[in-house]
């Protein structure tokens, strides 16, 4: 038998595609020379600001407006000495309104969008000991966006091949060797692709340059920034794996750290005096979240947990549970049984259950009221023919405190009676949070504290670091080394317990 290729609708909220029109040519904001770009101004400003939709809900915001004012205000600062807010600036630049904002996510990392959105995540902001080396970060940043270098990055690129830059593919393929999930559910979606895109060296080379002269026209100590970039060298080193975009779309952190303090005796010798601004920041991060934050999910001995929303389910022996902003997944270890958990689109389940088919445009074997565990529910089963031969799905939607949850789950029709027991207990099993403790779970802080003693850095720590930070992230977070000496009155970022 032949197998049939089908094409799914990517569920969700991608639905935007920028129009590519090959290429146009404006006034570049950096030069004012003519410039070739893959995409009009007018259609960038509208890919950032449907992306950063996306990015809020994929990602969700650091919810601490007072810290989110402050990033602004230093990012303005460092703006207003752009090329984009010049005398000169051609005027399609020049009334350009920025938007930064703190992402409430661990990994180190700092991104732009087109149209003038930049992002700093709370690790990165951890990482930093002082508002001359967020000065830097931003102005980075600023760069990416005042250079366009994701619409010249689509230029380079042939359309299609990019993934990216529209912001969502609506239609997709299902392939054999393209994970089915990610396909099917839009999972890895658009915005993230867009936001860990390479712009290339010579770009990321000109970001630094320029975002390290803002910086120094803004009045800030931009050499700094240098011990920030070994930071991230020594994040690498000791992740060794997967490495956040700031550092893997970016030059070596050796190299650029070299670059950065040249460009600094340049500027100081430019624009003189500056300013570091330690304490003015370390204030203002005093008490921010550090690691994972258990409140938004968890896995301890079995289930998974949500302190926040306050729901448990089972992550049944050997499997793995991977927790984003808006969905949980669970595969287990061959990744053959796959359940994504995640918010229905409705304000019923049978709703949302009508919702999922057309989106999914599924024709279903089965569409019914039932029990999922201790609520009433709807339940939508069918089988979808991929390249790799049918999988059979079901996707189980309930209401719990208000919100239509969903169970999707799946595996290859060959596998599918194995699976199919597990899936029920994993939906069954949701329910509230028992055990108090689990609910009343709260996030490690990071608290600013002026050392009493003279004493080299690991003598500061306690023994009981919390779960998934170790002394040597402590280090790395607070720019020192495990067995540096440190003096009396030295501001150190320690945890709170
Ligand atoms: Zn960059």
């Amino acid at each position: 038998m032949k197998s049939k290729k089908r094409t799914f609708l990517v569920i969700g909220i991608f639905s935007f595609v920028a129009v590519f029109t090959g290429c146009v040519t404006e006034p570049s904001a950096l030069t004012g020379e003519s410039k070739s770009y893959g995409y009009t101004w007018q259609q960038e400003l509208e890919l950032g600001k449907k992306s950063d939709r996306e990015l809020i809900q994929e990602m969700g915001l650091y919810p601490d407006d007072a810290l989110a004012r402050y990033v602004t205000e230093i990012g303005e600062r460092v703006l207003a000495q752009s090329s984009l807010r010049q005398p000169d600036t051609p005027e399609i630049y020049r009334n350009l309104e920025f938007t930064f904002r703190v992402m409430d996510s661990p990994v180190v990392n700092a991104f732009a969008l087109p149209g003038g959105y930049v992002y700093v995540t709370r690790g990165l902001l951890a990482h930093l000991n002082n508002e001359a080396q967020l000065a830097v970060v931003l102005g980075h940043e600023i760069t990416h966006v005042a250079a366009r270098h994701a619409s010249q990055r689509a230029l380079k690129q042939q359309w299609g091949q990019i993934g990216l830059v529209a912001g969502a593919v609506i239609g997709q393929t299902v392939t054999g060797n393209q994970n089915f999930a990610d396909q099917f559910l839009g999972l890895g979606g658009s915005v993230f692709q867009m936001i860990s895109l390479k712009y290339g060296r010579d770009a990321e080379r000109e970001s630094d340059i320029y975002g390290v002269e803002y910086s120094a026209k803004a009045g800030y100590s931009v050499g700094e920034s240098a011990a920030f970039f070994n930071s991230l060298g020594r994040i690498s080193g000791k992740s060794g794996q997967r490495l956040p975009t700031w550092q893997s779309s970016h030059p070596d952190p050796g190299e650029r750290q070299s670059r950065i303090l040249q460009l600094a005796a340049e500027m100081k010798t430019k624009y003189g005096e500056t300013k570091v601004g330690e304490a003015e920041y370390l204030r203002r991060i005093d008490g921010l979240v550090l690691g994972e934050n258990p409140r938004k999910g968890v896995s301890l001995r079995g289930k998974f947990y949500h302190p926040d929303m306050n729901f448990e389910f089972n992550v049944p022996e050997g499997w793995r549970a991977k927790n984003e902003a808006s969905r949980v997944t669970l595969a287990d270890s061959q990744g053959r049984g796959i359940v994504i958990f995640g918010i229905g689109q409705g304000n019923t389940p049978e709703e949302a259950a009508r919702s999922f088919v057309a989106v999914a445009q599924l024709q279903p074997r089965r569409a019914e009221s039932t029990r999922i565990g201790r609520f009433d529910g709807y339940v939508v089963e069918g089988s979808v023919d991929t390249s790799s031969g049918p999988v059979i799905l079901k996707n189980e939607f309930f209401k719990y405190d208000g919100t239509v949850f969903s169970f999707l789950s799946y595996a290859s029709a060959a596998d599918v009676e194995r699976y199919w027991p597990v899936f029920a207990r994993i939906s069954g099993s949701f329910g509230p949070i028992g055990d108090k403790s689990i609910r009343d779970l709260q996030p490690a802080r990071l608290v600013v504290r002026n050392v009493d003693r003279d004493g080299v850095f690991k003598s500061y720590l306690t023994d009981d670091l919390p779960y998934g930070l170790d002394a040597l992230d402590l280090a790395i977070i607070n720019q020192v080394e495990l067995d540096q000496s440190l003096g009396k009155g030295r501001a150190l970022k320690l945890v709170a317990n």
